[in-house]
């Protein structure tokens, strides 16, 4: 069986598994993208409009990120995109431990059957998520966005070997413009980094 058809039976199997969040969301929101990439983003959770349309990045995070890709000149086929909690969080809060620890499970097996070769995790959950190779307990004591933002790192993450780049999320740079100036420099990166792959 191809990877489409992997993730297509692994989406069926997240819709009827009873994560926390479910209930209150209207979508699951599963991933985009191209199955056969190698390279894959990790952003936190769905927002109103992700869960309206059950896709990931379609709002205004997935405006600054669209620009993101065309800038390293990546296009969605070239790209899978996911994220950390599969449903949308009552008010966007923040995920609580159990939630990751649950909806993780899924980001797991997505991963295993992708097999990037780069991930760029976007944001403090997404980033702390991979340092601590995705257990949730030590996402804790790991260091925050600000710090690593920009800092390709190889990870071993449930045996696969893993160039992380941990970026600023991208509705962060649309609260803080003060960020745009590293965003920009984290894009070279970025760009180097994900050339290496295709
Ligand atoms: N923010 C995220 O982290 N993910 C989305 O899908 C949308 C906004």
């Amino acid at each position: 069986m191809g990877k489409a058809q992997l993730l297509k039976q692994l989406e069926n199997e997240c819709k009827k598994s009873d994560l926390p969040l479910r209930q209150d969301a209207t979508n699951l929101v599963f991933g985009k993208g191209n199955a056969d990439a190698t390279i894959m983003f990790v952003g936190e959770s769905p927002g109103r409009n992700e869960d309206l349309q059950g896709m990931p990045f379609v709002g205004a995070a997935g405006k600054n990120l669209d620009k993101l890709l065309a800038e390293v000149g990546l296009s969605l086929d070239d790209v899978y995109i996911a994220n950390i909690l599969k449903y949308r969080p009552p008010e966007n809060r923040n995920p609580l431990p159990e939630e990751i620890k649950s909806h993780t499970l899924f980001l797991i097996k997505q991963i295993n059957v992708i097999k990037p070769k780069v991930v760029c995790s976007l944001g403090n959950y997404a980033t702390k998520f991979f340092l601590a190779n995705g257990d949730v307990d030590k996402m804790k004591e790991q260091p925050g966005i600000t710090q690593l933002h920009g800092k390709v790192r190889m990870i071993d993450f449930d045996g696969l070997k893993i160039n992380l780049i941990p970026l600023f999320h991208p509705a962060a740079i649309i609260y803080n413009r003060k960020l745009i100036k590293d965003w920009e420099a984290d894009m070279a990166i970025v760009k180097r980094e994900t050339q290496k792959t295709l």
